[in-house]
């Protein structure tokens, strides 16, 4: 899939990250493992699920909420798991409506490599701001996005919120 970010100051870190992902560690058990959750932006912890920011957001403000189990799909999340995912979720777009005044949020779980999730075996939620033209700006032509804050500015603006 060819999909495009402009966000040059930030490029040698993507490439970084992107390499790092080769070595096929699960980023969801590693991430909350590692002990700096700043450096690994994760933005609140839960008693069974954390919430993390993306590393290759869409917008600003994109989140995930993952268990902290390695389970890989929705159906197999203990019931506990489930409902804190969704508390989460609920806080974060309170936490997002305070910090960016989004327009709107896509919500949701990508199940599987052909639904679209870079991380299959791990599941993890999706809250993701939206503005009113945020997706017809350079955009359709080459499916490329600007993003106009960077991860640290989003931590630090969330990170303490929840
Ligand atoms: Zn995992």
């Amino acid at each position: 899939m060819a999909n495009q970010r402009i966000w040059a100051p930030w490029r040698l870190a993507y490439v970084k990250d992107a390499s790092k992902d080769s070595e096929q560690e699960c980023i969801f058990c590693a991430k909350p493992a590692a002990g700096d959750d700043e450096a690994n932006l994760i933005v609140h912890r839960g008693e069974r699920c954390f919430v993390i920011l993306n590393l290759f957001p869409y917008t600003n403000g994109h989140l995930m909420v993952a268990p902290f189990e390695h389970i890989g799909a929705i159906q197999d999340l203990p019931p506990e798991t489930t409902a804190e995912m969704m508390a989460l979720a609920q806080r974060a777009i309170v936490v997002l409506e305070q910090e960016y005044e989004p327009h709107g949020f896509n919500v949701g779980f990508n199940q599987g490599r052909v639904a679209g999730a870079g991380v299959e075996h791990h599941i993890h939620m999706h809250v993701v701001p939206r503005w009113g033209g945020d997706n017809n700006f350079m955009p359709v032509l080459a499916d490329t996005r600007v993003m106009p804050q960077t991860l640290d500015q989003t931590y630090a603006a969330l990170k303490g919120k929840f």
